[in-house]
């Protein structure tokens, strides 16, 4: 895989010392617009992700919102699913399913994330369809930037700068809206009573999408993100890339539509530079792999359609692997060689560990109790002789209705719940209850015995929770 080499100046330092700077100052890149096939794709992408980014928190469940993460109240709501920090492994299990499925699709299809669906590809996608539907497409905004300031330039540039900073406001604002109701958040806008953690977090994450998305764009891909460095080893050579066909392209050069290839010597790359204009981290395909390309398809896109207006096939530029470039594969070939151990190890785990994870939801209880042994009063005797001790019970009601828990206890022969034995919980709640539990002189032997708690509603039975804890008997 070879890069990109920044330029770099040399001094003489001394007679023989040279000192090199590898600084280079950015070259700003104007994208030119593209259409075809991956870009439709790209644009489905933008559009999917951003409908549910937008829409997800305004969706309504049982007359609350559906996705919300109540960081206060530590509780996550996803529609009829309510978690509590005690269902971190959920969240882990995700984290792991989210990460094999990188790892996946990397195998199989290079950088898809990273052209399709990462979040700083489809804000860059969106800033640039901004930006060039007030400043115009690629030649229109180089002219705009290298002209002297008039009001036509000024007014074009507070247009642009406006929207994007309206749009990043926007999607701060949505951001929030997953850890605060977004109604109550968007009344506060609108009264201009906005709590001192909203106001930051709205105004960094949409200054953070202004930045990312209007300035720093590739130069994120290239120098900040860390999956660019690492992705090199989830390839093979097998996996699918955008790569430029050497043999059939070189040598390059200008040409009349009309002249035959094989009597004026050239391959079929006309030397347009059309691919180095569309693609957004300005790199040259033609120079073979290299690690800032994103894998968006653009110039695949445009190549086509100078192949088209040539005459000549398809697929100069293509998605294909380097056994497929090395080998003149066929793509059904190439396909086969999609089922290879890394995928097949990659897809079994990953499907493991979903079929785990949606199992052990749909079996998840919606009740969690934690027993506390109050420390205050270890044991005591009580009237008749019976020995008490005393517990705090945790009920986390984790449904969205009202319950009545009936609570028991077993492991001594006579042993009671003393207190109420019954508690209520409203819907979402954490109730934390006393319970006295006792059992008759002579039951069992000083120390301390398992005992255990059942917990069951009385609405739902299947709703039921055993918990251990241990009774001490004094001397
Ligand atoms: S777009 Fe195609 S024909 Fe034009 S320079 Fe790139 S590879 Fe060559
Ligand atoms: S080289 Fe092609 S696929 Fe890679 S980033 Fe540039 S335009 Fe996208």
């Amino acid at each position: 895989m070879s890069s990109q080499v920044p330029d770099s100046s040399a001094a003489a330092a001394g007679d023989d010392d040279v000192v090199v700077s590898l600084y280079a100052s950015r070259q700003k890149i104007y994208p030119r617009s593209v259409s075809g096939l991956f870009s439709k794709w790209r644009w489905a992408l933008v559009w999917l992700t951003q409908i549910v980014f937008y829409g997800l928190p305004w969706l309504e469940w049982n007359a609350r919102q559906g996705v919300l993460f109540d960081l206060e109240a530590r509780r996550f709501y996803i529609f009829g699913l309510v978690l509590y920090p005690q269902d971190f492994i959920y969240l882990t299990g995700l984290l792991v399913i989210s990460a094999l499925a990188l790892f996946l699709f990397t195998a199989v299809a290079g950088r898809l994330w990273c052209g399709y669906a990462c979040p700083q590809t489809v804000y860059t996608e969106i800033y640039l369809w901004i930006e060039k539907k007030v400043e115009g497409d690629r030649s229109a905004r180089m002219r705009l930037d290298q002209s002297a300031l008039s009001l036509e330039k000024f007014g074009k540039k507070w247009l642009k700068h406006f929207l994007w900073v309206a749009f990043g406001l926007w999607t701060g604002l949505t951001f929030v809206g997953y850890f605060t109701p977004i109604r109550e958040l968007g009344s506060a806008v609108l009264a201009w009573d906005l709590g001192p953690w909203q106001t930051f977090w709205i105004f960094f994450y949409g200054f953070a999408t202004y930045g990312n998305a209007g300035f720093l764009r590739e130069q994120v891909c290239k120098y900040m993100c860390p999956y660019a460095r690492f992705q090199s080893a989830m390839f093979d050579k097998d996996t699918m890339i955008v790569t430029y066909d050497e043999k059939r392209g070189e040598p390059r050069g200008a040409r009349s539509k009309k002249a035959d290839l094989k009597t004026i010597g050239l391959g079929s790359c006309v030397d347009c530079t059309l691919c180095v204009q569309v693609c957004p981290t300005g790199i040259d395909i033609r120079k073979g792999l290299q690690y800032e390309c994103i894998g968006c398809g653009a110039c695949i896109d445009v190549c086509d359609d100078v192949m088209d207006k040539m005459g000549y096939p398809r697929g100069l530029i293509k998605y294909s692997t380097q056994n497929g470039i090395n080998n003149n594969w066929t793509r059904a070939q190439m396909i086969r060689r999609g089922l290879r151990p890394r995928v097949l190890v990659y897809a079994g785990i990953l499907l493991a560990i979903c079929v785990a994870l949606g199992v052990s939801l749909f079996l998840r209880t919606p009740l969690k109790v934690d027993v506390i042994r109050d420390r205050g009063a270890l044991a005591r005797m009580v009237e008749q002789g019976r020995i008490e001790n005393v517990y705090r019970l945790q009920v986390m009601n984790a449904t969205e209705v009202a319950q009545t828990y009936q609570l028991s206890v077993s492991g001594l022969p006579g042993i009671v719940i003393a207190s109420e034995p019954s508690v209520e919980v409203r819907p979402t709640e954490v109730r934390s209850v006393a319970v006295r539990v006792q059992v008759p002189p002579g039951t069992a032997d000083s120390g301390s015995h398992p005992i255990h708690f059942e917990i069951q509603s009385t609405s739902d039975k299947g709703i039921r929770v055993d918990e251990k804890s241990v009774f001490l008997i004094p001397r």
